[in-house]
Protein backbone atom coordinates (compact mmCIF):
# COMPACT_ATOMS: atom_id res chain seq x y z
CA UNK A 1 0.00 0.00 0.00
CA UNK A 2 2.83 2.22 1.48
CA UNK A 3 4.98 1.36 -2.29
CA UNK A 4 2.34 1.89 -4.55
CA UNK A 5 1.20 5.62 -2.88
CA UNK A 6 5.10 5.87 -3.32
CA UNK A 7 5.40 5.00 -6.50
CA UNK A 8 2.04 7.08 -7.98
CA UNK A 9 3.75 9.66 -6.13
CA UNK A 10 7.13 9.57 -8.10
CA UNK A 11 5.18 9.59 -11.36
CA UNK A 12 3.05 12.46 -10.65
CA UNK A 13 5.90 14.29 -9.55
CA UNK A 14 7.96 13.13 -13.20
CA UNK A 15 4.69 14.19 -14.50
CA UNK A 16 4.88 17.61 -13.02
CA UNK A 17 9.14 18.23 -14.15
CA UNK A 18 7.97 16.74 -17.34
CA UNK A 19 5.60 19.65 -17.76
CA UNK A 20 7.79 22.23 -17.40
CA UNK A 21 10.53 21.14 -19.52
CA UNK A 22 8.17 19.86 -22.47
CA UNK A 23 7.73 24.06 -23.73
CA UNK A 24 8.24 22.88 -27.68
CA UNK A 25 4.61 22.84 -28.33
CA UNK A 26 3.85 26.53 -26.78
CA UNK A 27 2.10 28.17 -29.31
CA UNK A 28 4.60 31.04 -30.21
CA UNK A 29 2.59 33.58 -32.02
CA UNK A 30 -1.05 33.49 -30.33
CA UNK A 31 -0.02 36.40 -28.88
CA UNK A 32 1.72 38.53 -31.27
CA UNK A 33 1.37 42.20 -30.95
CA UNK A 34 -0.75 42.09 -27.54
CA UNK A 35 0.47 44.23 -24.56
CA UNK A 36 -0.12 42.45 -21.44
CA UNK A 37 0.38 43.84 -17.26
CA UNK A 38 0.47 41.12 -14.98
CA UNK A 39 0.43 42.45 -11.44
CA UNK A 40 2.84 40.24 -9.04
CA UNK A 41 4.51 38.64 -11.08
CA UNK A 42 8.36 38.49 -10.10
CA UNK A 43 8.02 35.09 -8.76
CA UNK A 44 5.40 31.96 -8.28
CA UNK A 45 2.15 31.95 -10.75
CA UNK A 46 2.54 35.41 -11.61
CA UNK A 47 6.06 34.79 -12.71
CA UNK A 48 4.95 31.82 -14.82
CA UNK A 49 1.86 33.63 -16.33
CA UNK A 50 4.06 36.50 -17.70
CA UNK A 51 6.57 34.60 -18.99
CA UNK A 52 4.08 32.28 -20.97
CA UNK A 53 2.49 35.36 -22.54
CA UNK A 54 5.77 36.76 -23.54
CA UNK A 55 7.00 32.91 -24.93
CA UNK A 56 3.26 33.33 -27.05
CA UNK A 57 4.28 36.77 -28.37
CA UNK A 58 3.12 39.29 -26.35
CA UNK A 59 5.13 42.32 -24.45
CA UNK A 60 4.63 41.76 -20.75
CA UNK A 61 4.90 44.88 -18.03
CA UNK A 62 6.03 42.90 -15.11
CA UNK A 63 5.36 44.06 -11.28
CA UNK A 64 5.61 43.61 -8.06
CA UNK A 65 6.19 45.82 -4.67
CA UNK A 66 10.29 45.32 -4.56
CA UNK A 67 12.69 46.57 -7.05
CA UNK A 68 15.49 44.36 -6.57
CA UNK A 69 12.64 41.21 -7.50
CA UNK A 70 11.26 43.47 -10.77
CA UNK A 71 15.41 44.02 -11.61
CA UNK A 72 15.63 40.03 -11.01
CA UNK A 73 12.80 38.72 -13.02
CA UNK A 74 13.14 41.21 -16.12
CA UNK A 75 16.96 40.16 -16.75
CA UNK A 76 15.87 36.34 -16.13
CA UNK A 77 12.77 37.06 -18.54
CA UNK A 78 15.14 39.01 -21.04
CA UNK A 79 18.63 36.42 -20.97
CA UNK A 80 15.66 34.04 -22.32
CA UNK A 81 14.75 36.78 -25.27
CA UNK A 82 11.61 37.67 -24.14
CA UNK A 83 10.15 41.15 -24.85
CA UNK A 84 9.73 42.35 -21.25
CA UNK A 85 10.03 45.69 -18.86
CA UNK A 86 8.88 45.87 -15.14
CA UNK A 87 8.17 48.25 -12.85
CA UNK A 88 7.46 48.52 -9.13
CA UNK A 89 3.92 48.26 -8.53
CA UNK A 90 2.06 47.46 -5.45
CA UNK A 91 -1.20 46.87 -6.12
CA UNK A 92 -2.94 48.62 -3.27
CA UNK A 93 -1.04 52.11 -4.32
CA UNK A 94 -2.92 54.20 -6.62
CA UNK A 95 0.19 56.06 -7.97
CA UNK A 96 1.91 52.56 -8.90
CA UNK A 97 -1.03 51.48 -10.51
CA UNK A 98 -0.83 54.77 -12.57
CA UNK A 99 2.83 54.32 -13.58
CA UNK A 100 2.40 50.40 -14.62
CA UNK A 101 -0.40 52.04 -17.11
CA UNK A 102 1.67 54.65 -18.57
CA UNK A 103 3.61 52.53 -19.68
CA UNK A 104 1.10 50.07 -21.08
CA UNK A 105 -0.23 53.27 -22.59
CA UNK A 106 3.41 54.78 -24.09
CA UNK A 107 2.80 50.94 -25.56
CA UNK A 108 -0.03 52.19 -27.50
CA UNK A 109 -3.16 50.69 -24.78
CA UNK A 110 -3.30 47.17 -23.02
CA UNK A 111 -4.68 44.02 -24.54
CA UNK A 112 -4.32 41.23 -21.33
CA UNK A 113 -4.64 42.28 -17.64
CA UNK A 114 -3.64 40.12 -15.45
CA UNK A 115 -4.93 40.90 -11.92
CA UNK A 116 -2.81 38.22 -9.70
CA UNK A 117 -1.57 39.37 -6.59
CA UNK A 118 -3.19 38.46 -3.07
CA UNK A 119 -2.49 38.03 0.60
CA UNK A 120 -3.38 35.57 3.03
CA UNK A 121 -1.40 37.29 6.65
CA UNK A 122 -3.67 35.21 8.88
CA UNK A 123 -4.57 31.88 9.42
CA UNK A 124 -7.89 30.17 11.69
CA UNK A 125 -11.75 30.35 11.35
CA UNK A 126 -13.31 33.53 9.52
CA UNK A 127 -15.18 34.65 12.44
CA UNK A 128 -11.42 35.10 14.49
CA UNK A 129 -10.53 37.42 12.15
CA UNK A 130 -9.47 40.64 13.36
CA UNK A 131 -11.19 44.06 11.31
CA UNK A 132 -8.04 45.49 10.36
CA UNK A 133 -6.66 42.01 8.84
CA UNK A 134 -10.30 41.41 7.11
CA UNK A 135 -9.73 44.70 5.54
CA UNK A 136 -6.04 44.48 4.64
CA UNK A 137 -6.99 41.06 2.84
CA UNK A 138 -10.42 42.77 1.07
CA UNK A 139 -7.91 45.77 0.20
CA UNK A 140 -5.36 43.39 -1.51
CA UNK A 141 -7.48 40.71 -2.87
CA UNK A 142 -10.80 42.24 -4.21
CA UNK A 143 -10.66 46.71 -3.90
CA UNK A 144 -7.12 46.20 -5.96
CA UNK A 145 -8.50 43.91 -8.20
CA UNK A 146 -11.39 45.77 -8.91
CA UNK A 147 -9.58 49.00 -8.97
CA UNK A 148 -7.11 47.59 -11.51
CA UNK A 149 -9.93 46.44 -14.06
CA UNK A 150 -11.62 49.85 -13.39
CA UNK A 151 -8.80 51.87 -14.27
CA UNK A 152 -7.20 49.21 -17.22
CA UNK A 153 -10.36 49.00 -19.10
CA UNK A 154 -10.49 53.02 -20.82
CA UNK A 155 -6.85 51.33 -22.00
CA UNK A 156 -7.89 47.94 -22.99
CA UNK A 157 -11.30 50.50 -25.10
CA UNK A 158 -8.35 51.95 -27.26
CA UNK A 159 -7.38 48.58 -28.45
CA UNK A 160 -10.38 48.04 -29.75
CA UNK A 161 -11.23 44.92 -26.84
CA UNK A 162 -8.97 42.40 -25.05
CA UNK A 163 -9.19 40.36 -21.78
CA UNK A 164 -8.94 40.57 -17.94
CA UNK A 165 -7.98 37.97 -16.02
CA UNK A 166 -8.68 37.47 -11.91
CA UNK A 167 -6.45 35.02 -10.07
CA UNK A 168 -8.77 33.38 -7.50
CA UNK A 169 -8.72 29.96 -5.74
CA UNK A 170 -10.27 26.77 -5.28
CA UNK A 171 -10.81 28.33 -1.39
CA UNK A 172 -13.50 30.91 -3.36
CA UNK A 173 -15.07 27.40 -4.24
CA UNK A 174 -14.90 25.30 -0.84
CA UNK A 175 -13.16 27.71 1.78
CA UNK A 176 -10.16 25.99 3.48
CA UNK A 177 -10.86 25.83 7.26
CA UNK A 178 -7.68 28.05 8.01
CA UNK A 179 -7.71 30.52 5.36
CA UNK A 180 -11.35 31.48 6.30
CA UNK A 181 -11.30 35.43 5.33
CA UNK A 182 -8.44 34.55 2.90
CA UNK A 183 -11.56 32.28 0.82
CA UNK A 184 -14.88 34.86 1.35
CA UNK A 185 -12.13 37.34 -0.70
CA UNK A 186 -11.28 34.82 -3.24
CA UNK A 187 -15.32 34.30 -3.29
CA UNK A 188 -15.54 38.21 -4.13
CA UNK A 189 -13.45 37.58 -7.07
CA UNK A 190 -15.81 35.01 -8.58
CA UNK A 191 -19.28 37.72 -8.40
CA UNK A 192 -16.57 40.59 -9.71
CA UNK A 193 -15.85 37.97 -13.06
CA UNK A 194 -19.37 37.91 -13.42
CA UNK A 195 -20.39 41.19 -12.76
CA UNK A 196 -17.59 43.03 -15.19
CA UNK A 197 -18.15 40.09 -17.87
CA UNK A 198 -21.45 41.26 -18.51
CA UNK A 199 -21.22 44.88 -18.21
CA UNK A 200 -18.31 45.02 -20.62
CA UNK A 201 -19.24 41.96 -23.06
CA UNK A 202 -20.32 44.35 -26.10
CA UNK A 203 -17.21 46.10 -25.89
CA UNK A 204 -15.28 42.79 -26.83
CA UNK A 205 -13.73 42.82 -23.78
CA UNK A 206 -13.47 39.47 -21.76
CA UNK A 207 -13.35 38.70 -18.07
CA UNK A 208 -12.67 35.35 -16.85
CA UNK A 209 -11.03 33.77 -13.51
CA UNK A 210 -9.02 30.83 -12.92
CA UNK A 211 -9.25 29.05 -9.77
CA UNK A 212 -5.86 27.00 -8.45
CA UNK A 213 -5.85 24.69 -6.48
CA UNK A 214 -2.59 23.73 -4.33
CA UNK A 215 0.14 25.12 -6.61
CA UNK A 216 3.64 24.96 -5.26
CA UNK A 217 4.86 28.51 -4.55
CA UNK A 218 6.17 30.56 -1.86
CA UNK A 219 2.87 31.11 -0.82
CA UNK A 220 1.64 27.48 -0.50
CA UNK A 221 4.80 26.36 1.27
CA UNK A 222 2.80 25.45 4.75
CA UNK A 223 1.16 22.96 2.56
CA UNK A 224 3.39 21.74 0.46
CA UNK A 225 6.87 22.26 2.53
CA UNK A 226 5.87 20.57 5.15
CA UNK A 227 5.93 16.53 5.06
CA UNK A 228 3.24 15.74 7.65
CA UNK A 229 0.90 18.27 6.13
CA UNK A 230 1.83 17.83 2.43
CA UNK A 231 1.67 14.21 3.01
CA UNK A 232 -2.25 15.08 4.04
CA UNK A 233 -3.05 17.66 1.71
CA UNK A 234 -2.07 15.53 -0.94
CA UNK A 235 -4.96 12.91 -0.33
CA UNK A 236 -7.53 15.38 -1.26
CA UNK A 237 -6.12 15.84 -4.83
CA UNK A 238 -7.09 13.31 -6.66
CA UNK A 239 -4.25 13.59 -9.28
CA UNK A 240 -1.83 12.90 -6.25
CA UNK A 241 0.74 15.80 -6.75
CA UNK A 242 0.78 19.86 -6.37
CA UNK A 243 0.27 22.25 -9.23
CA UNK A 244 3.11 24.11 -10.17
CA UNK A 245 2.92 27.29 -11.82
CA UNK A 246 2.82 26.13 -15.21
CA UNK A 247 -0.04 24.34 -14.95
CA UNK A 248 -1.51 27.90 -14.51
CA UNK A 249 -0.03 30.45 -17.22
CA UNK A 250 -1.14 28.54 -19.85
CA UNK A 251 -4.94 28.58 -19.13
CA UNK A 252 -4.57 32.36 -18.93
CA UNK A 253 -2.86 32.50 -22.71
CA UNK A 254 -5.48 30.35 -24.23
CA UNK A 255 -8.52 32.82 -22.18
CA UNK A 256 -6.22 35.46 -23.71
CA UNK A 257 -6.07 34.73 -27.13
CA UNK A 258 -8.36 34.39 -30.18
CA UNK A 259 -9.01 31.18 -29.32
CA UNK A 260 -11.07 32.09 -26.36
CA UNK A 261 -13.02 35.41 -27.55
CA UNK A 262 -16.55 33.74 -26.78
CA UNK A 263 -15.82 33.14 -23.23
CA UNK A 264 -16.45 35.32 -20.58
CA UNK A 265 -17.76 35.45 -16.81
CA UNK A 266 -16.46 31.85 -16.64
CA UNK A 267 -14.04 30.87 -13.62
CA UNK A 268 -11.76 27.81 -14.94
CA UNK A 269 -10.99 25.61 -11.87
CA UNK A 270 -7.11 24.42 -12.23
CA UNK A 271 -7.03 22.15 -9.22
CA UNK A 272 -5.77 18.66 -10.26
CA UNK A 273 -9.40 16.92 -9.55
CA UNK A 274 -9.91 18.62 -6.36
CA UNK A 275 -13.71 18.76 -4.91
CA UNK A 276 -15.24 22.11 -6.20
CA UNK A 277 -18.53 21.98 -7.83
CA UNK A 278 -20.77 19.84 -9.67
P1 LIG B 1 3.93 33.82 -4.46
O1 LIG B 1 4.72 32.75 -5.11
O2 LIG B 1 4.10 34.01 -3.00
O3 LIG B 1 4.28 35.17 -5.27
C1 LIG B 1 3.98 36.35 -4.74
C2 LIG B 1 4.30 37.47 -5.77
O4 LIG B 1 3.46 38.54 -5.44
C3 LIG B 1 5.71 37.99 -5.70
O5 LIG B 1 6.12 38.37 -7.00
C4 LIG B 1 5.58 39.21 -4.79
O6 LIG B 1 6.68 40.08 -5.05
C5 LIG B 1 4.23 39.74 -5.25
N1 LIG B 1 3.42 40.53 -4.32
C6 LIG B 1 3.05 40.22 -3.05
N2 LIG B 1 2.25 41.18 -2.55
C7 LIG B 1 2.08 42.11 -3.53
C8 LIG B 1 1.36 43.34 -3.62
N3 LIG B 1 0.66 43.83 -2.59
N4 LIG B 1 1.41 44.02 -4.79
C9 LIG B 1 2.12 43.55 -5.83
N5 LIG B 1 2.83 42.41 -5.79
C10 LIG B 1 2.81 41.70 -4.65
O7 LIG B 1 2.35 33.64 -4.68
P2 LIG B 1 1.55 32.67 -5.68
O8 LIG B 1 1.35 31.36 -5.03
O9 LIG B 1 2.19 32.73 -7.01
O10 LIG B 1 0.12 33.39 -5.71
C11 LIG B 1 -0.32 34.14 -6.80
C12 LIG B 1 -1.83 34.18 -6.83
O11 LIG B 1 -2.33 32.84 -6.91
C13 LIG B 1 -2.50 34.79 -5.59
O12 LIG B 1 -3.63 35.51 -5.98
C14 LIG B 1 -2.94 33.58 -4.78
O13 LIG B 1 -4.05 33.87 -3.95
C15 LIG B 1 -3.33 32.65 -5.92
N6 LIG B 1 -3.37 31.25 -5.54
C16 LIG B 1 -2.23 30.60 -5.15
C17 LIG B 1 -2.34 29.27 -4.80
C18 LIG B 1 -1.13 28.47 -4.39
O14 LIG B 1 -1.33 27.33 -3.92
N7 LIG B 1 0.08 28.96 -4.55
C19 LIG B 1 -3.58 28.62 -4.82
C20 LIG B 1 -4.70 29.33 -5.21
C21 LIG B 1 -4.59 30.65 -5.57
P3 LIG B 1 7.12 41.27 -4.03
O15 LIG B 1 7.45 40.63 -2.74
O16 LIG B 1 8.30 41.93 -4.71
O17 LIG B 1 5.94 42.17 -3.95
Amino acid sequence: MLLSKISSLKTAASFASNTIRNMSNIPKNRLEGKVAVVTASTEGIGYAIARRLAQEGAKVILSSRKQNNVDSAVSKLTAEGLNVTGIVCHVAKAEDRKKVFNEADKLGGLDILVSNAAVNPTTGPVLDCDESVWDKIFEINVKAAFLLAKEGVPLIRKRGGGSIVFISSIAGFHPMPLLGAYSVSKTALLGLTKAAATDLACENITVNCIAPGVVKTKFAEYLTGNEAVSDHALTMIPMNRFGVPEDISGIVAFLASEDARYITGETIIAAGGMSSRL
